[in-house]
């Protein structure tokens, strides 16, 4: 099994090339949040992970959150990102158990997940997965739904709107993902800006060079941490 010593020194080329794409586009790099995106490794993968100092996970599947929750629920500060395409039926299961939620991508699903958030006492920090290639097999909100999507987060007393959050097509060259990156940017400035959305979650492994110079505060990344799933 993966050590702490072998993530560790994953993590350190991961936070190098988030490092040199800051500087490309003088940002800072302590404006990048790295989310590890731990889906189909086992708990052990996870715990290993955290003795290397992660404390942000990322997770595709409700069932494999929840038990991947309650087999690490010893490790301190640890903090659940839910990225996965979620179905309205299992946002009871999911809201209580995560810091955030970055593939809300209907209204009907956001008031669902903030009602089942507020019945558990927590505050889940939300993101809108927009589908912007409109590529069919894509999740994620059509640009046109984005706002009243928005709003309905806004209403939801334990929800607190973060941003956007956008998965590009696949594609060979890195570089194809920009104009996709730079739509979900124009999209927030459409949509009130930095000041309502102050966070943009895009880039992976992949592309994740690309995504930051192009603005990501969040990366999800996970082949490059742990390697080929
Ligand atoms: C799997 C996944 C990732 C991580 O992908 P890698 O290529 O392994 O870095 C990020 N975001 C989402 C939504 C994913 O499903």
């Amino acid at each position: 099994m993966i050590t702490p010593d072998t993530i560790a020194a994953h993590v350190a080329s991961v936070r190098d090339r988030i490092a040199h794409a800051c500087d490309r586009v003088n940002r800072d790099p302590a404006d990048v949040l790295l989310v590890a995106v731990t889906k189909t490794w086992p708990a052990e993968v996870v715990r290993a992970a955290w003795h290397a100092g992660l404390r942000d996970f990322g997770e595709n599947y409700a069932q494999e959150l929840v038990d991947k929750h309650a087999a690490l629920a010893d490790l301190d500060g640890l903090r659940w990102h839910f990225i996965g395409h979620l179905q309205r039926n299992k946002a009871r299961n999911v809201a209580p158990l995560v810091h955030a939620v970055h593939s809300l991508d209907s209204a009907r699903l956001a008031t669902e997940f903030g009602a089942r958030a507020l019945a558990a006492g927590r505050t889940v920090d939300a993101y809108v997965q927009v589908n912007v290639s409109g590529e069919a097999s894509k999740s994620g909100c059509d640009p046109r739904e984005l706002g009243e999507v928005l709003t309905a987060i806004e209403r939801c007393e334990a929800l607190r709107l973060r941003g956007l959050m956008t998965v590009p097509p696949a594609s060979e060259n890195p570089e194809d993902a920009a104009p996709v990156f730079r739509a979900l940017v124009a999209l927030r400035e459409a949509h009130g800006g930095a000041a309502r959305l102050p966070s943009l979650s895009m880039g992976m492994t992949h592309d994740l060079d690309v995504a930051v110079a192009c603005g990501a505060t969040v990366v999800r990344v996970g082949s490059a941490l742990f390697g080929a799933r």
